[in-house]
């Protein structure tokens, strides 16, 4: 039987409590001087400034032209960086490489290569070639391929991405030199996340520098996207999360009764941080900043345990590689602290669940010293340039509104299907949220409220010069909307904590690429009858408007209305994973991403069933771990009590008072319930693993299987209020969330 001493959730209770915050010591001189943070940055990364130090001045152009134009890098600056790279990565005491990449799991892949190798004599020596450098062939036949490579060759390869800095992963005293890169087939298909991202940055650049040389802005180059991602995560003590085998397996607790207390107090957000949580903090941060990760900003979220970290943003490629980083920092950081991070979507139901809001824009990469840097969505001091806004901020949402369903599919996954439209989240719909001032101009522009007006009048009848000043002072935020206007950016927040950016960024920058081509069509042909550029722009930028009106929503994005109003819209509102995931493959979408050159047809189902693939085997993870704790953990905790009341009934009976049954009864009764339950899960888990197709196999998770976890879930958590305290050994929310 179990008593306070055998539970091990007591034991593990008197841990926690005793934890004390770990000392984390900033980096310090040859001296033993505390370097300031701008002295150690970026020291783990052979980053631009280092390879101009080290390469040979023309080497090290040749380089950047390369890094601009995406071509080819040739023999001898591969062979001249190899070297510099090496010799940096000896000097600093790494032993091996690897070709750094995304395959479509959402998480990294690496294999570590020795820089040792036995020479012609047969002596060691540490090499390094270009070749190495610029390409590697891991053995790639395990990763996920979504039947791409059983139709061609199972190899592929792995190719430097020179656009992200090399970097030092260390863990603990051992250290290894990872070179981004991108994996591809023989054929030439993306078999991973990253090269999505830069085609995609592609596509949009060159149509934005279209319609950039149209406006009058010939300068321009190139555009690129930029990307800042909040990170939103929880901490839980390890010692805690040992106990929760559904944890471990799943990343989030399948069973679990909510505590009288959440988050209602609201007195966790932005709170002070716990000393334990911050020494963490502190400490991951400066292990981003010697990877030239800028690490930002810190605070505590809305939920108890939950936190957020965010960076400065930077060119979307790097910063969605930076992101990689940061999590699997945050990860290893974790244990040293006693700590487990946990980036599911909705750990812990019935509390607020973590996003990975993904601020993003498009900005002037190059084009000369005028333009360079400028972020086309941000409002200007000329006329000009708020026109120049306001035609992109009409491409934007009209590629977000024609493609809102593969917006929907980029942030589709079986953790945030727990975080679409459950609390303080955004709801499976996506539309724009652009704050009160900005809506109000854009439907002043829509009645025609200046009609009569030339371009000059109608700037100042409408207040466009002005928009910069206006905007500064329109703070209104809205944080039920899936995809927000913040001022001079975009902040999708429907991405989910643990998802890669990879995705939802190339699928935007197509949306967004296929918006400006739109535009830029329509602008050709309305300079074609309007004399006055300005005024054909503002044509543009009207029809746009009025076209994706339906797209924009400037309310409660979480009440019932909103659902029952986007449905008269006929926007689409996808509320699992498999139905969100068709959109990918939808002809729209297939016509999108080929005509933009970012996909091929077969990379774009490729995609689709690899997802498909991953949702199905995540979820039945989840319901056998689910099936397993009910049977080894809730039940005999369940049964065990039952016996002790019982007994204590019969005696009390015996002794001649008779103790009341009533909770002998429940008991019994939800224990009837929940076996009942139990039984229908196993069977159901079993008639998914019937059906091997697997689209058939996900439609019957996400109603069946999805159903008959809820409805044990609700078994086992009103068996958790009717156990004694002390039978139960899993640890409650209430311990998770409150004790560390
Ligand atoms: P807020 O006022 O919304 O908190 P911040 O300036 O703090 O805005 O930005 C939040 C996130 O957005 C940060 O990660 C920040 O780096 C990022 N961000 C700011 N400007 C841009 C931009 N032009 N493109 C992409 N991300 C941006
Ligand atoms: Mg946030």
């Amino acid at each position: 039987m179990s008593t306070q001493g055998q539970n091990p959730r007591f034991s593990a209770i008197q841990t926690v409590i005793s934890r004390r915050p770990k000392t984390v010591t900033a980096p310090t001189d040859e001296r033993g001087n505390t370097l300031k943070i701008s002295d150690f940055y970026g020291v783990n990364t052979f980053s631009l400034k280092q390879m101009k130090q080290k390469l040979p001045n023309d080497i090290y152009k040749r380089l950047i032209q390369t890094t601009q134009t995406g071509k080819k890098l040739d023999q001898d600056v591969a062979t001249a960086v190899a070297h510099a790279v090496k010799e940096w990565a000896l000097e600093n005491g790494v032993t091996h490489y690897c070709h750094w990449f995304q395959p479509q799991t959402g998480a990294t892949a690496e294999k570590h290569d020795a820089f040792m190798t036995i020479d012609g004599s047969g002596q060691p020596i540490e090499r390094f070639s270009g070749a190495q450098l610029i390409q590697s062939e891991p053995d790639a036949s395990s990763f996920p391929s979504g039947g791409m490579r059983t139709t061609f060759e199972a190899r592929g390869y792995t190719a430097w991405d020179p656009t992200s800095p090399i970097f030092i992963s260390e863990s603990g005293s051992i250290k290894t030199l990872c070179i981004p890169s991108v994996f591809i087939s023989y054929h030439g298909d993306a078999l991973d996340e990253k090269t999505g991202v830069l085609r995609s940055n592609e596509a949009l650049s060159e149509r934005a520098v279209k319609l950039l040389h149209i406006i009058g802005d010939t300068d321009v180059k190139a555009v690129t996207t930029s990307l800042g991602p909040e990170q939103e995560y929880f901490l839980i003590d390890r010692s805690l999360y040992a106990l929760r085998p559904d944890l471990i397996m799943s990343g989030r607790t399948l069973v679990g009764a909510r505590p009288p207390r959440g988050q209602q107090l609201e007195d966790h957000y932005f709170g002070s941080i716990p000393a334990r949580v911050l020494a963490f903090m502190t400490e991951v941060e400066q292990e981003l900043f010697k990877l030239g990760v800028p690490a930002k900003t810190r605070h505590n979220e809305v939920a108890p345990m939950q936190f957020e970290l965010a960076p400065i943003y930077e060119e979307a490629n790097v910063a969605i590689d930076h992101n990689h980083v940061t999590m699997e920092t945050m990860r290893q950081v974790a244990k040293k602290h006693d700590f487990e991070v946990l980036f599911h979507e909705k750990p812990f139901a019935g509390v607020n669940g973590s996003g990975k809001h993904n601020n993003w824009s498009m900005s002037v990469s190059q084009g000369g010293a005028e333009i360079e840097g400028m972020n086309l969505l941000d409002p200007g001091k000329t006329p000009h340039q708020n026109l120049r806004f306001l035609l992109f901020l009409s491409a934007t949402l009209k590629g977000v509104n024609k493609h809102a369903g593969l917006l929907r599919a980029a942030i589709a996954s079986s953790g945030n299907d727990h975080r679409l439209g459950a609390n303080e989240a955004p709801p499976a719909i996506i539309s724009v949220f652009l704050g009160n001032m900005l809506d109000n101009m854009l439907n002043e522009i829509e009645k025609d409220a200046h009609k009569n007006l030339n371009y000059t009048e109608a700037v100042i009848a409408l207040g466009v010069s002005k928009l910069p000043t206006i905007m500064k002072d329109n703070t209104d935020r809205n944080r039920t909307s899936p995809f927000a206007f913040t001022g001079n950016k975009f902040e999708f927040r429907a991405v989910g904590a643990s998802a890669s950016c990879a995705l939802p960024i190339t699928f935007l920058n197509a949306a967004v690429a296929d918006g400006i081509q739109e535009v830029t069509a329509l602008l050709e042909a309305s300079l074609k009858t309007t004399k006055v550029k300005e005024e054909a722009i503002f044509a543009v930028v009207k029809d746009v408007i009025k076209e994706s009106k339906q797209v924009r929503f400037e309310g409660n994005g979480y009440s019932g209305e909103w659902v029952s109003e986007a449905d008269k819209r006929s926007l689409p509102h996808l509320k699992t994973t498999p139905d969100a995931l068709h959109q990918i493959v939808s002809e729209k979408s297939i016509k999108l991403l080929t005509g933009l050159g970012v996909f091929s047809e077969n990379e774009i189902k490729s995609r689709f069933h690899v997802r498909i693939e991953i949702y199905n085997k995540k979820v039945l993870i989840e319901a056998e771990t689910m099936k397993s704790i009910v049977e080894t953990i809730v039940l005999p905790a369940a049964y065990q009590y039952m016996g002790t009341l019982a007994s204590g009934i019969a005696a009390s009976k015996e002794a001649g008072v008779a103790a009341p049954s009533e909770s002998l009864i429940a008991l019994n009764k939800t224990l009837a319930t929940a076996q009942t339950e139990l039984t229908k899960l196993g069977r159901t888990i079993e008639q998914v693993y019937a059906i091997e197709d697997e689209e058939k196999r996900a439609a019957k998770i996400a109603v069946d299987l999805k159903g008959a976890m809820e409805s044990l879930r609700e078994q086992a958590d009103t068996l958790e209020g009717q156990v004694a305290d002390h039978f139960w050994p899993l640890p409650k929310y209430r311990e998770m969330l409150f004790l560390s």
